[in-house]
């Protein structure tokens, strides 16, 4: 039996390519031709100026936090339901995350929720595009602006994704992305700073090389990191970037089969893409409810003997026992919808190179175990 991945990367002929072009004339580190090419290819995607490569979108996370030195006693406030690494990079600068709840269509942040957590520490809005679903940037950079606080976007899921006709990494004062290899794009592992200030921008670029002093080698400014890309890494990033409109228009024609194939079976909720916004559709996220029959759990075990992959929703990070024990949530804190959703949302195969039969293949059989359920509980 055939088994459908959830999500796999599609590489090409100009990747081999380019990565073999590295390897023959010896620029294998983070200096050569691609680093530049790529960065600059990526900041004209997202119609911004500057675009900074680092080794993963957790790095390229620190990094953007670090150039706007945020440290020890401020506080950012981001959303509970994420991946971990959204809070480990506000942790690696000693700041305070302050978790904030989510909206149930969207599984955004809220903004409501976040005007609730801000006190006289808060320094920053850490906002997470989910699963390629833009946050609703309107009201997140009103309270930003208000709140005199920093905008972070962590784009890691999202690239190409437009709220209001503008891509996503623009809206706040830095960002960061993923190319991780179930990411939109991939370079193995790697990520990328997206900012249009200067200033910014060019602290994150002396930061992520050691802190060197550019004016003279071997005198650094401050505590410097290693977050360089390999041009190899960039040379499979060139060649990705090149068909990064094709993937996302694929993402979204795979969604919108998925959406009229699943639409009729009762229980299953799925993902939206609220007006003004372009989806991208890294995972295609559904949630079960009552009316379904089985469990999220129950699903995902029938579908892996039918040889499709899924996965659950993220747990949340204020059910994190250890951030528990760092204090990042107390008890008195609750979080509704995110609870709501991590116990009964799951992706489906969700893979650019997903093939129209895979996802006719998948929903039938959801279908029939729908059914099957239904029978059965009809009998008793
Ligand atoms: C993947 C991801 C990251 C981290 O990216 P890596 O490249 O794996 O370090 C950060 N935030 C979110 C929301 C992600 O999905």
């Amino acid at each position: 039996m055939r088994q459908i991945p959830v999500c796999e990367p599609v590489l090409g002929r100009e990747e081999l390519k380019n990565v073999a072009d590295c390897l023959k004339t010896n620029w294998i580190s983070s200096k050569g031709k691609y680093i530049q090419e790529f960065e600059k290819g990526f900041a004209k995607f997202c119609n911004a100026k500057y675009a900074i490569a680092t080794t993963s979108g957790t790095t390229a996370l620190h990094l953007a936090l670090a150039s706007l030195g945020i440290s020890k006693g401020d506080e950012v406030i981001l959303p509970t339901f994420t991946m971990a690494a959204t809070v480990f990079s506000v942790l690696y600068t000693q700041a305070k995350p302050v978790l904030a709840d989510i909206e149930l269509d969207t599984f955004n942040i809220n903004p409501a929720e976040i005007e609730k957590k801000i006190t006289k520490r808060t320094k920053a809005i850490l906002i997470v595009h989910l699963y390629g679903h833009p946050c609703e940037m309107g009201p997140i950079m009103d309270i930003a602006k208000n709140n005199k606080l920093f905008l972070i976007e962590d784009a890691a899921e999202s690239h190409g994704a437009e709220h209001m006709g503008r891509k996503v990494g623009t809206f706040g004062d830095i960002s960061a992305f993923s190319f991780y290899a179930n990411k939109i794009i991939t370079t193995g592992e790697g990520g990328m700073v997206v900012t249009n200030n200067k200033t910014l921008a060019k602290r994150a670029k002396i930061l992520k090389d050691m802190a060197f002093d550019p004016e003279k080698r071997f005198l650094h400014l401050e505590t410097g990191f290693n977050y360089r890309m390999t041009n190899i890494q960039a040379a499979i990033g060139l060649a990705q970037l090149k068909k990064i409109n094709d993937y996302i228009n694929r993402r979204r024609h795979n969604a919108f089969l998925y959406n009229q194939l699943l639409e009729n079976i009762a229980g299953i909720v799925l993902p939206t893409e609220r007006l003004r916004s372009k989806n991208v559709y890294w995972m295609y996220a559904i949630l079960l409810n009552k009316k379904f029959g089985f469990s999220r759990d129950e699903l995902r075990k029938h579908l892996m003997q039918r040889g499709i992959e899924t996965r659950d929703f993220f747990i949340p990070m204020h059910r994190q026992p250890f951030f528990k024990k760092l204090g990042i949530s107390s008890i008195r804190e609750s979080f509704p919808i995110a609870d709501d959703i991590s116990s009964r949302g799951l992706y489906l195969p969700s893979g650019t190179g997903l093939k129209v039969n895979d996802i006719q293949y998948i929903a039938k059989q959801i279908k029939a175990l729908h059914k099957l359920v239904k029978n059965e509980n009809y009998a008793y």
